[in-house]
Formats: C-alpha cells, sequence, structure tokens
C-alpha cells in the first residue's frame, strides 16, 4: 500500500491537545491492522527542545536514539506502543540548518536559497523520509503552533503542495475551540469560522475538523460549521473533556473518525478494531476506587507538564494496581528539615524528580533522607538518584562535603561527578548522555525483583554519574549499586533492599511506560507504594 499522509493542524488557541488528537487517530488506525507513526514539526528556531527550560516547553523528552525531543512523542509512543527516533520531530531550527549547510556545500550553486521552495522542500522531504523507509501504511504529521502564527507559514504551505501533489494519500484534519458564552447560553462558533478562513486563504481545505468543547455540541451547530467550511457534516467531530486522555480514541471512533479518514482516502471502512486490550485498561481505570497517593518532589511541579512522562507512567502503573492515582506536588524549594514530615504526611510514596542545576536541590537531600530514615517507598530518578546518593553519603558515609560536581565548584568527595567524556565538552546543545544504553541488574536485588529481567535497555539524559571510587563504601554501608552499564561500569541503579522501596535510577524509566505495556519499576513502586498505605 502506498504511504497516506493525515496533517493535524490546530486554530484558535494553543493547548487544546493536537498531540491526544494525533495519538488518537494513530491508535485507531493501528486498531485496524495499519502499521502507523506520528511525527512532529515544531515552528521554532532552536534545533531541539532539549535547550529549553519546562516553563517553556514542559518536559523535555527523550527517544531510543538519544533525541531531545517534544513531549508529544511520549503521548505518540505512550497511545501506539511505538518507538520514536530523531525524525519523528523536526523543528524550524533543524530545517534551516540543513537549508543552510546545503548551501555551504555549494548544492543550489547560481541559485538563490529562498523560503519557497527551498525551506518548503525540505519540509516536505522531513514529512516523506518517514514514509519513504516503506514501513509505514500512515505518517500522521503534527504541526505546532496555531494557524495564523507566522512561523507556521512554511509548513501549511508544504502541507497545501502536498495535498496537491499526493491527492487521497493526503488528509487535513484541523482542531478548533468552540468557547461556551455562559451569558448566552451559547457555544460559539465563529472563531472556529476564521481559523478555517485563514487556512483556506493559505490554500488548504481541511478535510475533517475537529472542534473542542466543554459541551456536547448538537446537529445544527454541527451542520452550521459544515456549510461555513467546506466540509462534510459527519467530517465535523467534537473532541469533549474526558476523564482520561485514554478515552478520547474511543470518543473518536463513536463519531466514526476512523471510518472517515479511510474512505476519503479510499481505504475500504468496514471491518474490526482490535481494541480489547484498550478498552480492559479503561474499564480497570474506571473501575478503581481506592486511592494510592504518591508525592512529587521537584521544583517544576506547578506546571503540569514539566513531569509529563512520570505523572503518565505512575497513572498506567496505578491503573494495573486498581488505584486511582492522587498526585501530590510539593516544590523542592521548600522542603525543609522542620516542614518535611508534615509535607510527607499522608503520601503512600516519593518520587524524586529528575532536574538540573542548584534550584530546589537541597529540598530533594532532606526528601531523600527523611524517606530513608522513615522507610517511605521512594523512587529516584536521575538528580532525584543523584539525591539519594549524595544525602547517603553525608548522613550514612559521614561524608559531610559529599555533593555533584554540578552543584559546587569544588569538593573533596564529589560522590556524583562530571563523566570523563563530558568534560571537554563546551556546546550546551545535545550533547549530554542521551538515549538508550544496556544495563545489566544484578540477580536478587530488589530491582531485579521489579523487572524479572537481567538485561534491560532504558533512556538517559545527563552529565553527572555516580563516582565509582566510593562504590565499595556505599555497598558496604546498604546502599547498593545494582544496576550497571556492562561497556563503561557506570553506576545505572541504586538501592537499598532492607528498606519498603528505596530504588533510584540514573536512566529515566518514564519514558518508555506504555497503555498496554506498563513499566515494570513503577508497577513495582506503585505495589510497595499500597502495601505501605495499608500498613500504616
Ligand atoms: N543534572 C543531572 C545531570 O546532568 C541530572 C539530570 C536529570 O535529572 N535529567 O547529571
Amino acid at each position: 500500500m502506498e504511504t497516506k499522509y493525515i496533517f493535524v493542524t490546530g486554530g484558535v488557541a494553543s493547548s487544546l491537545g493536537k498531540g491526544i488528537i494525533s495519538s488518537s487517530i494513530g491508535k485507531l488506525l493501528q486498531a485496524r491492522g495499519y502499521k502507523v507513526t506520528i511525527q512532529k514539526f515544531d515552528p521554532y528556531i532552536n534545533i531541539d527542545p532539549g535547550t529549553l527550560n519546562p516553563y517553556e516547553h514542559g518536559e523535555c523528552y527523550v527517544t531510543v536514539d538519544g533525541h531531545e525531543a517534544d513531549l508529544d512523542l511520549g503521548h505518540y509512543e505512550r497511545f501506539l506502543g511505538i518507538q520514536t527516533t530523531k525524525a519523528n520531530n523536526i523543528t524550524t531550527g533543524r530545517i534551516y540548518k540543513n537549508v543552510i549547510d546545503k548551501e555551504r556545500k555549494g548544492d543550489f550553486l547560481g541559485k538563490t536559497v529562498q523560503v519557497i521552495p527551498h525551506i518548503t522542500d525540505e519540509i516536505r522531504r522531513n514529512v516523506k523520509r518517514l514514509g519513504t523507509m516503506k514501513k509505514y501504511d500512515f505518517v500522521i504529521t503534527e504541526i505546532g503552533g496555531t494557524v495564523g502564527d507566522i512561523e507556521s507559514l512554511p509548513y501549511l504551505e508544504s502541507i497545501r503542495q502536498l495535498k496537491w501533489e499526493l491527492g487521497k494519500n493526503a488528509l487535513s484534519v484541523h482542531l478548533t475551540y468552540v468557547p461556551y458564552l455562559a451569558a448566552a447560553g451559547e457555544l460559539k462558533t465563529k472563531p472556529t469560522q476564521h481559523s478555517v478562513k485563514e487556512l483556506q486563504s493559505l490554500g488548504v481545505q481541511p478535510d475533517i475538523l475537529v472542534l473542542r468543547t466543554e459541551h456536547e455540541l448538537n446537529s445544527n451547530l454541527r451542520k452550521k460549521v459544515a456549510l461555513f467550511c467546506n466540509v462534510e457534516e459527519r467530517a465535523v467531530v467534537q473532541s469533549i473533556d474526558a476523564p482520561s486522555i485514554y478515552e478520547v480514541p474511543l470518543l473518536m471512533q463513536e463519531q466514526g473518525m476512523d471510518k472517515i479518514i479511510l474512505e476519503k482516502m479510499g481505504l475500504p471502512s468496514d471491518g474490526d478494531l482490535e481494541l480489547l486490550a484498550w478498552k480492559k485498561f479503561l474499564k480497570r481505570r474506571a473501575s478503581a476506587t481506592k486511592e494510592v497517593t504518591i508525592a512529587l518532589v521537584g521544583k517544576y511541579v506547578e506546571l503540569q507538564d514539566a513531569y509529563k512522562s512520570i505523572t503518565e507512567s505512575l497513572s498506567h502503573a496505578a491503573t494495573y494496581n486498581d488505584r486511582r492515582l492522587k498526585i501530590v506536588t510539593i516544590q523542592s524549594d521548600n522542603v525543609t528539615k522542620e516542614n518535611v514530615a508534615a509535607k510527607l504526611k499522608n503520601i503512600d510514596g516519593v518520587v524524586i524528580c529528575p532536574g538540573f542545576g542548584s534550584r530546589g536541590v537541597k529540598g530533594k537531600f532532606v526528601t531523600a533522607q527523611y524517606t530513608r530514615e522513615n522507610d517511605i517507598p521512594t523512587f529516584g530518578i536521575c538528580l532525584g538518584m543523584q539525591s539519594m546518593v549524595i544525602e547517603f553519603a553525608r548522613n550514612v558515609l559521614g561524608l559531610a562535603d559529599a555533593n555533584s560536581s554540578e552543584m559546587v565548584d569544588h569538593t573533596d568527595n564529589a560522590v556524583i561527578d562530571i563523566m570523563e567524556e563530558q568534560k571537554a565538552i563546551t556546546d550546551m546543545g545535545g550533547t549530554m548522555r542521551l538515549g538508550a544504553f544496556a544495563c545489566s541488574i544484578r540477580k536478587g536485588s530488589r530491582t531485579d525483583e521489579a523487572y524479572g529481567t537481567e538485561h534491560i535497555e532504558e533512556r538517559h539524559r545527563h552529565r553527572y554519574e555516580f563516582n565509582n571510587d566510593y562504590l565499595d563504601r556505599f555497598e558496604k554501608s546498604g546502599m547498593q549499586c545494582v544496576g550497571i552499564n556492562p561497556e563503561t561500569n557506570l553506576v545505572e541503579i541504586v538501592e537499598i533492599p532492607e528498606k519498603r522501596w528505596y530504588i533510584g535510577t540514573q536512566f529515566h524509566p518514564e519514558y518508555s511506560s506504555t497503555v498496554l505495556a506498563p513499566h515494570k519499576l513503577f508497577l513495582s513502586f506503585i505495589t510497595a507504594s499500597i502495601k505501605y498505605h495499608n500498613e500504616k
């Protein structure tokens, strides 16, 4: 089958959930047996989001091949159970860099290099790149930003060209917002009409409109939107607030979204969808009544998206443990020896979050000490694991000045130190230890119990590392280094086996938990937290 391309754009407002809609479309097509991938184009100039802080851009996701990516790739992986790569996330910065590199090499010799055709050609080449690998029946391309943004123009022009070139093999889905005016008691379609007009003025006619709404859309409203926007009435689909983002594929299916797509693309639309496991997951999620309460200790907890993959991984694990997940966010800047007990009262388990730089790190040390001494299940991830190590060195090994060389100019006890190969690096972008690396787990350890396998591969994003000069001292005093990289001997996992659950990972397990394959460490952490809750 020829690869089909679906473009997802957004209008009216940002944060309407284009990533969820793209993932849901992908899920429905996958459930019909098609091979699907999703990619995101981001219209900013940064080469990748790795250099953006979470205030700007939410979580930075990491692919197996070591690309620092937009957090929507996390949704794609969690919904579809696929692995994305660098080719699934392209920014304007990368498009321009590729074109400029080619220009310097002389590829355009004699020609003026311009947005059209050179930038749009490069966009088109990247849109089709995954398709030309012949692995996929469908390539869904989500365009970041909102129609009307100056930055989005080259992307929309590329979609116009591709739709012209690909005919039935291309389809455009436009997501808008239908606000509810309480005073008038009405849903308003005018912003949608304007957004579609804007898109049409750029030569792109949407085939399907998805209307984000907080209230049910009636058929009059759908008719009206269809009439004004040149789309079929059945192709006006609502996306209403759902109790879980994972309900969205089913809500789309109920409205025939998959059928419309297939028919418009000339494919058969009869036959059943394989969504059994997905529905089972949702049922289990909806029927959980008891809660498990997990504290997230980090410096960006006030931002909803900063630890997206962690909260999603926790929620998958809670569902498979028949619990409703309750997250309590704790700003690590504010945690002190005096208030930590009060802050962690009624908490069943604690996640010490990843992070960079020294702000808030003291609160992470205090948390690690309190949960260790009071035997509260604790999961340290990346900087969270490093905090566990530093706290243990200070308070158990008696190395009062133990620290990470990231946090201080000098310490005699850098128990977390910069990696040798990082020392000469001066560029900040894309230069950390990134992507999936192998790790061997010690037989009989608590971590081994959780994973049930000796060889794992997990994704990394860090510059600093456990300092092996101290390994023996840690082990003799009870903190075991149970996960080791077989090639470099780097310590990837520490645990205190005598505790209920006290495990820290240098890698980020949260990037690989999916709806249908929840991560083993998160499952085991939630199980331990429930057990602790019951014992309290
Ligand atoms: N800042 C730490 C490092 O670079 C931890 C990074 C992280 O938590 N992702 O090693």
